[in-house]
């Protein structure tokens, strides 16, 4: 099977197209015939070995994607081969074929394509994790979401509605505003304007935003702080930018506002966690009052081409590598 596999650290370049034998499916595994895969500006950090996980190479990156479950390890129940799914966590899917543990594989509804499902699972139970469960979002607050026009942006901005939420979108182009704001972003700023500290707090009376999506980090940070209303609460979910951020904690204190910090992977793990973003976000997706945004598609081979897509900032929604 074809599969791009990385031998060492580093960016698009070491990005290699291999043929491979075709996996067998372990006990409680799935194999699946891929079908679309979800690029993660995390699978760029994993290949680099910036990641939060150590990445051991040689490796195969993609850690979601979307396809057809051709066979079955031993003691798998509940699935069957010809089930449309999607998965979720590990890596290897950068493949046409890829093994999954039984328990990270979601069902597909029928109205899904599967570029879409494969653009689903990161994005939105992040969103979810981010917004739900440890902003404790209540209805009528304020939200601000950075590169919103991005994959994770446009799941976040979608699953802020859904809450209640006011959004303010912030991207670094028109277009990208358009997009957030079709989304149903209320106000949508340009992040190189100069004043975008005022310009937050006059969106919301001069109050500031109760939560903030922190993803790009670096210099930036600081500003983000400023931004935090009363009792505001800022996400640490990434740092795009790949510079360190500098904060003084005692500057949290005059405000009672707190600095939280997300990310998806333990939550897999977390079984009553995954189970209550599953009840809320799968019934959402089959009503189609929740749906990705697909963005640019690329063959697996053109894998380098897409990291430096990405990269240049020129997405918007989910990159798909397509085996
Ligand atoms: P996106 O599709 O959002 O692409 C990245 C975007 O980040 C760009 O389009 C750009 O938007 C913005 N950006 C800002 N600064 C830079 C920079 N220096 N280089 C490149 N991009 C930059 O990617 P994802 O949705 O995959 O991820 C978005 C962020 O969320 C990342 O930081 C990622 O690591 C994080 N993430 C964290 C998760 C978690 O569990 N904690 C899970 C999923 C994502 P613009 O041009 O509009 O500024």
């Amino acid at each position: 099977m074809k599969a791009i596999q990385v031998h060492r650290a580093g960016g698009p370049e070491v990005l290699e197209l291999t043929d491979l034998p075709k996996p067998s499916p372990g006990p409680g595994q799935v194999l699946v015939k891929v079908e679309a895969v979800g690029l993660n500006f995390a699978d760029i950090l994993y290949v680099a070995g910036e990641y939060l996980v150590r990445t051991r190479y040689p490796t195969i990156p993609g850690m979601e994607f979307a396809g057809v479950i051709e066979a079955l390890g031993e003691g798998v129940e509940g699935l069957h081969p010809g089930q449309r799914v999607a998965a979720l966590g590990g890596s290897g899917a950068f493949a046409e074929y890829a093994l999954v543990p039984a328990r990270s594989v979601l069902p597909v509804p029928a109205q899904m394509s599967a570029a879409e499902a494969a653009a689903f699972p990161v994005s939105y139970f992040t969103a979810y994790f981010a917004l739900a469960t440890q902003a404790r979002a209540r209805p009528g607050e304020w939200v601000l979401v950075q590169a919103a026009a991005g994959a994770l942006g446009t799941a976040s901005i979608q699953v802020a509605k859904v809450l209640g939420l006011r959004v303010i979108a912030l991207a670094s182009s028109e277009e990208k505003l358009a997009l957030c704001q079709g989304l149903g972003a209320e106000v949508a700023l340009l992040n190189t304007q100069g004043d975008l500290v005022d310009a937050v707090k006059n969106a919301t009376e001069g109050k500031g935003v109760d939560i903030l999506m922190e993803v790009v980090g670096g210099e930036g940070f600081a500003q983000s702080l400023k931004m935090l209303a009363y009792r505001g609460r800022l996400l640490v979910i990434g740092s795009a930018s790949r510079q360190m951020a500098q904060m003084y904690p005692v500057s949290l204190m005059k405000g009672n506002q707190s600095v939280i910090g997300v990310w998806l992977t333990p939550f897999l793990s977390d079984p009553a966690e995954m189970q209550a973003a599953t009840a809320f976000l799968m019934p959402l997706v089959a009503s189609g009052q929740i749906r990705p945004v697909v963005g640019q598609r690329f063959k697996l081979e053109e894998a380098a081409e897409a990291f430096r897509f990405v990269l240049s900032r020129k997405n918007t929604g989910k990159v798909i590598l397509e085996p």
